[in-house]
């Protein structure tokens, strides 16, 4: 694609240098230390709900509303009670120490059907594009979530910096 065409106000999802810019993204050290959010919030809108979803003040909107989330990663505890209070669909929690071989990967969705636990999924990149298989580890519905539902996969680690959704199951025969 033409550079100039590239990141989120003309394909719907951030370019790898928005990202690489962004404020709310953890460091591979404390990416590597176990549970945490990955706020991939690239775009200068007024919008904060990810600073009040958070009970330890990891999130913080510096200065005017319309500024990028900065994540405090030492703060943050990857709980991911802001994953599903993010409008913008653009919060992870990412474990890279889920297991020996895996990653876990939770993310936002608002697809039906929703997935079962134990099922293989194919699972993509803020594209759409597949990235790889991936096991559902949990599908969490909560109705404080206002219909946002958070699903959890298991990755190979090699794809948790890419893997940010996955394909809607095949609808089940009536
Ligand atoms: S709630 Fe989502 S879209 Fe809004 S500022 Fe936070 S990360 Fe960005």
């Amino acid at each position: 694609m033409n550079k100039a065409v590239e990141g989120v106000l003309y394909t719907g999802f951030p370019s790898k240098e928005e990202l690489a810019a962004c404020p709310g993204v953890p460091t591979a050290e404390r990416m590597a230390k176990g549970p945490v959010a990955v706020i991939e919030c690239v775009q200068r809108i007024p919008c904060n709900p990810c600073a009040g979803a958070c009970p330890f003040g990891a999130i913080a909107i510096p200065g005017d509303i319309t500024m990028l989330p900065e994540l405090d990663e030492e703060l943050c505890t990857g709980g991911g009670s802001c994953v599903p209070q993010c409008p913008g669909l653009a919060i992870f929690l990412v474990n890279m120490n889920y297991s020996e071989e895996e990653a876990s990967v939770e993310f936002p969705y608002e697809y039906l059907p929703l997935p079962e636990k134990g099922m293989e999924v194919d699972a993509v990149n803020w594209a759409g594009e597949q990235v790889c298989s991936a096991r559902v580890l949990r599908v969490q519905e909560k109705e404080s979530n206002d219909g946002t539902v958070v699903i959890r996969l298991a990755v190979p680690r090699e794809y948790a910096g890419e893997v940010r959704s996955m394909k809607p199951p095949p609808k089940k025969e009536m």
